[in-house]
């Protein structure tokens, strides 16, 4: 971390950027670094190559987020890129482009990194990678207010599944704690992310669990949506991203796989697991990644029904084998 922490005080113009598909981690370590930096007299742009989704929209900080084309429209000129919430280059969509002609610092929790930036701080231990943020823009001697400290939480929250998924250990209590005494209001960040949903949301989920499967004796379950269904229920991919933790909430459950297809013919498998499937490796071996515990891989070329055919056999083999040994 004190590399990467002089690295980044030595730079002028940077440029923040995260995943696509963004989550709640991600945008907020987008956000927080880069009001972090701004706050110590640093130009900096934040860029995201995705739709943000609109559930984020609420926070003002998100409008300044830009995609690639928005990037290199604006002649903004970065002699620092940072990376935040990646695991690898094909996650920033078209800010690849950069890697190479930039120095690259990545500042990320993935089980899966494989630590392609000239500088890496790669730190598994960390529940999410907004602390991982918190912790640069202390060193930075970043000032926190209550809109920082507020932005900063949120990546917290949402990667812990607010505070109680198995990876919101001590470390994590404390970081939520110290966050909220700086202002950070937990509240505004739970109201804006689980209890502002659309109706429209309910009947694709509806929809959703129709069409949902069981294996292995309960322990895997699946379902998924296809481009059809989400037109069908005026929805896209942005009103689906909490429905894999609703089929993993069932009993007996051990692993839970949504397979959506976000645009013609792209899947997105989202997997979770409860309590000893490692789905990191899992997801690794069909062109994904993530943790332990939640995984995902965007499956290109194929349709929902291909994707399930190819994934579901190996997914369940992969299990026996893992429970047996
Ligand atoms: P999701 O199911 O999309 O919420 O993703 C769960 C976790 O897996 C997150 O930590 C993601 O960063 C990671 N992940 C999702 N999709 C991919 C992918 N296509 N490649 C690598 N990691 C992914
Ligand atoms: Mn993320
Ligand atoms: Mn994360």
């Amino acid at each position: 971390m004190e590399r990467i922490v002089e690295i980044i005080r030595g730079a002028e113009k940077v440029l923040v950027v995260g995943h696509i598909m963004p989550d709640g981690d991600d945008i907020s370590s987008v956000l927080s670094l880069s009001k972090g930096l701004k706050l110590i007299g640093k130009e900096v742009m934040s860029g995201i190559d995705w739709k943000i989704p609109w559930v984020f929209e609420e926070l003002e900080e998100v409008k300044d987020i830009v995609d690639y084309q928005k990037f290199l429209n604006s002649g903004f000129d970065p002699d620092l890129m940072v990376v935040v919430d990646v695991s690898s280059p094909d996650r920033i969509g078209n800010f690849q482009e950069l890697i190479g002609k930039v120095p690259v610092v990545v500042i990320d929790h993935h089980a899966t990194n494989d630590e392609f930036a000239d500088y890496n701080w790669v730190d598994r231990s960390f529940g999410a990678c907004a602390q991982m943020v918190f912790r640069v823009n202390k060193e930075l001697g970043v000032e926190y207010d209550e809109n920082l400290a507020t932005i900063n939480l949120m990546g917290v929250l949402t990667d812990t599944g607010f505070l109680r998924f198995p990876n919101a250990d001590a470390r994590v209590y404390e970081d939520a704690t110290e966050l909220v005494k700086l202002g950070g209001k937990p509240h505004k960040i739970s109201s804006m992310i689980l209890e502002n949903k659309r109706t429209e949301q309910f009947h694709l989920f509806a929809d959703v669990l129709e069409k949902m499967k069981t294996e292995l004796d309960g322990k895997l379950v699946y379902s998924y949506i296809t481009q059809d269904m989400y037109k069908k229920h005026g929805c896209t991919d942005e009103d689906s991203t909490g429905f894999v933790h609703e089929l993993r909430s069932i009993r007996g459950v051990e692993v839970a796989v949504m397979f959506m297809e976000i645009k013609p013919r792209l899947v997105h498998v989202s997997m979770r697991s409860k309590e000893w499937f490692d789905l990191s490796s899992f997801a690794k071996s069909i062109g994904g990644g993530g943790h332990p515990r939640a995984a995902g891989a965007s499956i290109e070329g194929k349709d929902v029904f291909e994707v399930m055919n190819y994934v579901v056999p190996k997914l369940k083999e992969e299990m026996s084998r893992s429970e047996k040994s």
